[in-house]
């Protein structure tokens, strides 16, 4: 058994230091943070150098990295900002369907531009009705002559209000056969007519920004479709375990940040005459938060070996999102309460870490969605 990285790798890893360091230190990730400004020119930077083209195949400007090498790319990239980290997957997730499902003329279409960020993705699934039960979704396709018109409505919709947003659209299709066999996914420009995108505030998403978007009579051509018709939920299953694992990634390497800003701050600040952490329980938490993300950290570098050699990992990928998501969510709330009042200072970042973390559990699959995943894959029939 192998623990370490080869030497691509190593180099991967450290490019992508190099280029945060750079590009995106602690002053660049406040100010979009606190201006609530979608991250363009460092995506657009990250494009020249080929990022968003790494796990696509080399014909569609791709680089063809594996499971492993994304997991690198997510842990480093979100020690620097979670939240780039996550608006850089969703572009690349939402490509990759239309890598596996979409038609040639699509292929061609959307995937380089997106590579190039000439246009982003975003997937829209929630709807106020819709949540962890996602085959309920009622935003209706209907054809009409060569378009679809749509209606209905999205709730919690990451960036879809970024420019050049084209949205991933999961819609029913056909009512009157089970649920998840009347689901379809189709491509639709934010701006299309019809298509109202309003903010929703919330604790954290500050950058990319959380969207709910309404839909009356919205046209859209019948060839934007992706993949065979009411075919959309086998599309949302299919690319899951990679998209999990790189999301579950970025929470590693969220985490392991604030686990540094907290033993840095402990080791600085002095109290009753020594630094904090010399306390035994200030360095007992620190000894606990290290290890809970070298444990998250762990279980993605095992789920990201399985899907490397081509081996199906929900159970796994499952385990990886539930473990890192509260740890990233526990960590976040320890590095505030190691901070003292500073921790609870918007001057300082925990504050950030806190809010980036806390929807973790909830967003992309709840904590007990993952927990009912695993049961069931131990043979427990639980609903
Ligand atoms: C910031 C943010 C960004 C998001 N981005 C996107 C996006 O880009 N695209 C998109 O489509 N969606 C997005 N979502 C939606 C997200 O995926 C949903 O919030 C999530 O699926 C949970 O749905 P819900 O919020 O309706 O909660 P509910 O499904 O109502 O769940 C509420 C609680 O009940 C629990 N629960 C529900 N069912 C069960 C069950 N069977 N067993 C046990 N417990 C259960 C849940 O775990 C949770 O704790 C985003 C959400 C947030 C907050």
């Amino acid at each position: 058994m192998d623990f370490g990285l080869n030497e691509e790798q190593k180099i991967l890893k450290q490019s992508v230091t190099n280029f945060m360091e750079k590009e995106c230190p602690p002053e660049y990730v406040r100010k979009l943070d606190d201006n609530e400004l979608y991250p363009y020119e460092l995506y657009k930077k990250m494009s020249k150098l080929g990022w968003f083209g790494l796990p696509f195949t080399e014909e569609y400007g791709g680089s063809g990295l594996g499971a492993m090498d994304l997991a690198i790319v997510g842990e480093e990239m979100a020690r620097f900002s979670f939240e780039i980290a996550a608006g850089f997957a969703i572009s690349i997730f939402c490509g990759l369907n239309i890598l596996e499902y979409g038609t040639e003329k699509q292929k061609k279409n959307y995937i380089p531009k997106m590579i190039n960020n000439d246009i982003r993705l975003s997937i829209a699934i929630t709807e106020p009705n819709a949540g962890s039960d996602a085959a309920s979704l009622a935003t209706s396709a209907v054809l009409e002559g060569d378009s679809w018109v749509i209606n209905g409505q999205k709730t919690f919709q990451t960036a879809a209000d970024a420019d050049n947003n084209i949205i991933s659209l999961y819609v029913r299709t056909d009512k009157n056969v089970a649920r998840h066999k009347g689901i379809s996914l189709i491509l639709v420009p934010k701006d299309t007519p019809g298509i109202e995108i309003r903010r929703i505030k919330t604790l954290g998403r500050k950058m990319l920004h959380t969207c709910e978007i309404f839909f009356e009579d919205v046209r859209i051509p019948k060839e934007n479709l992706v993949g065979e018709l009411n075919g959309g939920w086998k599309i949302l299953l299919s690319g899951l375990e990679l998209e999990r694992l790189f999301i579950c990634s970025t929470y590693a390497g969220a985490a392991q940040s604030a686990v540094d800003l907290a033993t840095k701050h402990a080791k600085e600040r002095e109290q009753f005459g020594r630094p904090i952490g010399s306390f035994q329980a200030i360095g007992h938490m620190l000894a606990d938060m290290q290890t809970d993300v070298d444990a998250a950290r762990l279980l993605v570098y095992r789920a990201a070996w399985l899907l490397d050699q081509g081996i199906s990992c929900m159970k796994e990928v499952s385990m990886a999102k539930l473990f890192g998501s509260e740890t990233y969510a526990r960590i976040a709330n320890q590095g505030m309460q190691i901070m003292g009042g500073y921790g609870y200072s918007m001057e300082y970042d925990m504050q950030r870490h806190f809010r980036d973390s806390r929807v973790l559990t909830v967003s992309a699959g709840s904590s007990q969605m993952q927990r009912t995943v695993i049961a069931r894959t131990m043979g427990l029939k639980v609903v």
